[in-house]
């Protein structure tokens, strides 16, 4: 079995409809893939459907903008969730209605740097996005000139490091942790030492979370270099939690490294998830 459980559509930084990520899982000879857009459950309907006429199994999900105990963006994956669950739903809600008012200020921070764009270049960017981001503005600067990709827009404009950065509001990884539960929902935190941040998240930060609620650790993901992926493999044993395995696919919104199926879940792994909720995928029952 070959299972990806972190992937991206247009409905939030992905460049693929929902049905066509689906679609290119299903003809890559995956088994199972997740939808985990950023902020917003939009693409499941879509994904369900497309789950059904494809015939592969599809996990509906979404990646979570949280901020941990000592300040930094953690980005927590959910499965399985009940979205129409009020809490959670409008915690969602409010992580996206923020990232305008966010995005904008990044905007004017960019033109302050020389950067002659326009809000209206940024929505038009975004598209069809339900969550809009850096990824909406890195495209309008790759559009106006001003960078040679996403990648290059991140480290010449909007990466953390520079002026116009500006961090989302969020909820703390833990209360996300237990609204994710509440909605009877797995949550799973991605890539915790990606981008650099080797330890970035510490043992004992981590099973606080476990304490919370937390299901499992995102341990093969391209961010992660061998060594890393060895300690967090070793620290989810030792707090007998899941570890998983996947792409964070973005379509043409990422590199080539992180193309489908990139990392994958063991089958074991996949099996502990569906244990900890009552809720199905769709498509092929795995
Ligand atoms: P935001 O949620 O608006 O802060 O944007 C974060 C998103 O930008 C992440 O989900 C990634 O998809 C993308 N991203 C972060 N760093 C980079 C980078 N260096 N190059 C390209 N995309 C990036
Ligand atoms: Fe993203
Ligand atoms: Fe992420
Ligand atoms: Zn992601």
């Amino acid at each position: 079995m070959r299972i990806d459980l972190h992937t991206h559509s247009a409905v939030s930084d992905g460049t693929d409809r929902p049905a066509e990520v689906v679609g290119l899982a299903a003809s890559m000879g995956l088994d199972v893939v997740a939808l985990t857009d950023h902020d917003t459950t939009d693409s499941w309907a879509e994904a369900a459907a497309a789950a059904e006429r494809h015939g592969i199994t599809v996990v509906p999900g979404v990646e979570i903008s949280t901020r941990s105990a000592a300040g930094h963006s953690i980005h927590l994956l959910a499965y399985l969730f009940d979205p129409t669950e009020p809490d959670l739903a409008s915690a969602l809600a409010q992580i996206r209605a923020d990232r305008v008012p966010r995005l904008r200020r990044m905007l004017e921070g960019v033109r302050a740097m020389g950067a002659q764009i326009t809000w209206e270049q940024v929505v038009e960017r975004a598209g069809v996005a339900a969550a809009v981001g850096r990824p909406h503005l890195a495209d309008a600067l790759v559009d106006a000139g001003a960078a040679s990709s996403r990648e290059d827009a991140f480290v010449r404009w909007i990466g953390v490091g520079s002026p116009a950065y500006v961090p989302k509001r969020s909820p703390s990884t833990a209360d996300a942790i237990r609204l994710v539960r509440a909605a009877g929902g797995v949550p799973i935190v991605a890539h915790p030492w990606s981008r650099g941040r080797r330890g970035g998240m510490s043992a004992d930060e981590i099973s606080a979370l476990v304490a919370a609620g937390l299901a499992g650790l995102e341990v093969d993901h391209v961010d992660h270099d061998a060594a890393s992926r060895a300690q967090l493999r070793a620290l989810a044993a030792e707090l007998e939690i899941i570890a998983t395995g996947s792409s964070d696919y973005h379509g043409t919104g990422k590199t080539i490294a992180y193309a489908l199926g990139a990392c994958t879940t063991s089958d074991e792994a996949y099996q502990a998830i569906l244990a900890q909720t009552d809720r199905a995928p769709w498509g092929p029952k795995r």
